[in-house]
């Protein structure tokens, strides 16, 4: 076991790297989301467009074939590709394409809107399996793995539950995990030996360098529909961008909770959206500047 360290994390924790005025969209990397269904095209787009926002050079998004126009309006920054599909939802015919699309890009987020139907699951087993990219799982295909989590271990993987996901991928009940926050995420870092990024209202992050962070943005508003979605691309784009797994981390976590400060100033707590979330995005980052 590692001895772990604590930290709290706050701005000057998550200072921005200045842009050179000698660079391109190539610099900043690519990143490849792989998102949405049918009825979850909103995931999707938070998600890609979240990424986008949070500096990524270049972002692609894989949909099922037949929601790609639908996602593609309104979503103007985006290369999105339209893969196999059953009923809506994306098979396990995709892989080869999706393995293609990993092998052009820096950084990979899997899961938001996916579902849990059908070919998912193993659409998921096989992506993180065949690929050693750097890579985010949220949502679906957290809930992909449970029970057969060992094919993460030792790869430069970030995954972000909510505390009903934990509870899927460890077995505890989510008393057990609200109780022990910590000691969850401590040993659930010693087996497996990536990043755990454990969502909630006080996030803790724990990577497999031996630290423990606790982040010190964000309030109840941001309890809301697609807001962790938000978080997904954000991730995406710090790893895309270069940061190691821990710092991607803590930059995302820290600057999607700012994002979501910034929204509380003029939406309030109640009516906030994760739309409103990811519109602050920019605003959040100039506190890295
Ligand atoms: P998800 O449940 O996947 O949509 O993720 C929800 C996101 O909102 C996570 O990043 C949580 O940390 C954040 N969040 C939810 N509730 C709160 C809260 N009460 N205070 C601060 N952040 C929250
Ligand atoms: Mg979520």
């Amino acid at each position: 076991e590692v001895g772990y360290n604590y930290n709290l994390v706050t701005s000057e924790d998550v200072k921005l790297p200045k842009r050179h005025g000698n660079t391109h969209k190539g610099d900043y990397g690519k990143a490849l989301i792989i998102a949405g269904s049918k009825n979850m095209t909103g995931a999707a787009y938070l998600c890609a467009k979240s990424a986008i926002k949070a500096g990524c050079g270049l972002v692609k998004l894989v949909v099922p074939q037949s929601v790609q126009s639908v996602i593609q309006g309104g979503l103007y920054e985006v290369i999105t590709y339209g893969l196999a599909e059953k009923n809506g939802i994306l098979s396990y015919d995709a892989l080869s394409s999706v393995l293609k699309l990993i092998e052009e890009s820096d950084a990979i987020a899997i899961g938001p809107g996916l579902t849990h139907d059908r070919d998912i699951p193993q659409l998921v087993y096989d992506i993180v399996k065949n690929t050693d990219k750097p890579v985010v799982l949220d949502a679906d295909a957290l809930n992909a793995l449970v029970g057969r989590l060992e094919v993460i271990q030792g790869k430069k993987i970030i995954l972000t539950p909510h505390y009903g996901e934990m509870s899927r991928l460890t077995g505890l009940t989510i008393d057990e995990i609200k109780n022990n926050l910590f000691e969850v995420a401590k040993t659930f870092i010693d087996r497996y030996k990536v990043t755990l990024v454990l969502k909630g209202a006080k996030t803790v992050i724990a990577t497999k360098e031996g630290s423990i962070y606790i982040n010190s943005t964000g309030n109840p508003g941001m309890a809301t529909a697609g807001s962790g979605d938000v978080l997904t691309g954000m991730i995406a784009a710090f790893l895309a961008q270069g940061f190691s797994e821990e710092k991607a981390a803590i930059y995302g976590v820290f600057y999607h909770g700012k994002a979501g400060d910034i929204a509380k100033e003029y939406v309030e707590e109640y009516g906030m959206t994760a739309m409103d979330i990811l519109e602050d995005i920019p605003e959040a980052l100039k506190c890295g500047l």
